[in-house]
């Protein structure tokens, strides 16, 4: 039996990735949030780890009383969360939302764990630094977003070399289709409203921007190895084509699904393996069309920036995703409006102190920069 650390157990994904571990019967070693002590409590008694952190220190205070008739042990802050990260457990999944997730993974593959990703964040800020220790420690980075886990699906069985160019697909959002004057006022009511998928509130806002296929730009860069000019990204509004590859032969491969984010969580778990447990099935006479477009990248800015980014490299992807990060929280916080994101985004681009060769610190500290810039400017 596999065991199973979660980080970010009490959000989106983590209380999907628990859902999974239940079902097929992972040992939950340890679990890790920010500050729902209320959940982490009641995850804690169902699944019965021996540690649970959380980042915020008064909820792991709260967790100390509520679990003290149990033998769980009860860390805080950044540090419990990445000694979680490092114990005892054969595969880390990483659902916690914003660079926040960086240092954890890094600690966990430091520990020789593999990881399932499903924090962008990490790979979008500090893809060099994760994969030259991921290559160093042996350890893989097995992909939970679902488009990434489409292009790993689609990747098996075909020679590395082979790949020419990634297909990756994006719902448009809810503001699909809206001009640059329509978005003006929109609400974060109407922001957080997607048409498909129900996810956390930053990656919801990020879905509207554009900024979401932006940072899996980026994140497809350092999971897959090739330069962004090769990766199309296709509006696709059904959202059942996850993403796919194009061969040097010319063949298309894709994976195609009902929108639901266990099935990736699952794959990321039992890989190389295949479970015999299917969620919901998907039946394409009940879907009927698939349709294919171009994003328009004149209203949805965050896009192109991001691009922009990762073509200049170093320290650029980790300005913007800072940048977003703030720009998300003061516009959900009715601080700033919907169009002000990309504009500060861009700002934090400019403002950037690019430079080729750079460690953690030098990440973090353009992190707070890029945060400095958007707080600054408003
Ligand atoms: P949620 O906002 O739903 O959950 C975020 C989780 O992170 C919560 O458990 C939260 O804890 C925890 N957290 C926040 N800050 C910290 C911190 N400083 N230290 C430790 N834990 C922290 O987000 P999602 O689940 O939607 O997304 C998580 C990640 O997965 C994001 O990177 C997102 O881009 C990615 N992703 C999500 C998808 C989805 O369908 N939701 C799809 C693909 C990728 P608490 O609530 O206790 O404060």
């Amino acid at each position: 039996m596999k065991s199973l650390i979660v980080l970010g157990s009490t959000g989106s994904i983590g209380t999907q990735a628990l859902e999974v571990a239940k079902r097929d019967g992972y040992r939950v070693t340890a679990l890790a949030a920010g500050s729902n002590a209320k959940l982490l409590e009641k995850q804690a008694r169902q699944f019965k780890p021996r540690f649970v952190a959380a980042w915020d220190k008064s909820a792991a205070e709260e967790l100390k009383l509520s679990l003290k008739d149990t033998d769980i042990k009860v860390l805080s802050g950044e540090e419990g969360v990445c000694t979680v990260a490092e114990g005892e457990g054969d595969i880390v999944l990483n659902s916690i939302v914003g660079i926040a997730g960086l240092k954890p993974t890094l600690r966990a593959i430091n520990a020789g764990k593999d990881i399932a990703l499903a924090n962008k964040e990490t790979l979008v800020t500090g893809g060099e630094i994760v994969n030259r220790l991921a290559k160093e420690k042996n350890v893989k980075i097995l992909p939970v977003d679902s488009e990434h886990s489409a292009i790993f699906q689609s990747l098996q069985g075909s020679p590395e070399k082979a790949l020419k160019k990634i297909l990756l697909t994006a719902s448009g959002g809810p503001f699909y289709s809206k001009t640059r004057k329509d978005l003006e006022n929109v609400t974060v009511k109407e922001a957080l409203n997607h048409p498909n998928w129900s996810m956390g509130a930053k990656i919801t806002i990020d879905s509207a921007t554009l900024m979401n296929k932006g940072l899996e730009v980026i994140e497809a860069v350092h999971l897959f190895g090739l330069p962004a000019k090769d990766i199309e990204v296709l509006v696709h509004r059904q959202s059942i084509v996850h993403s796919g590859i194009e061969l040097s032969d010319g063949a298309v491969i894709a994976q195609l699904g009902t929108p639901d984010m266990r099935l990736p969580i699952q794959y990321a778990l039992t890989y190389p393996q295949r479970s015999d447990y299917a969620f919901e099935r998907l039946s394409l006479t009940d879907i009927g069309t698939l349709t294919f477009e171009k994003p328009d990248t004149e209203t949805f800015r965050c896009l192109p920036l991001c691009i922009d980014a990762i073509n200049q490299g170093g320290l650029a992807p980790a300005a913007v995703n800072g940048a977003n990060e703030e720009a998300v929280a003061l516009f959900l916080s009715g601080k700033i409006k919907f169009l002000q994101i990309a504009d500060l985004v861009e700002k934090a681009l400019i403002s950037v102190n690019n430079k080729k060769e750079f460690d953690l610190e030098d990440i973090l500290q353009v992190d707070k920069q890029a945060r400095d810039t958007v707080r600054q400017a408003i």
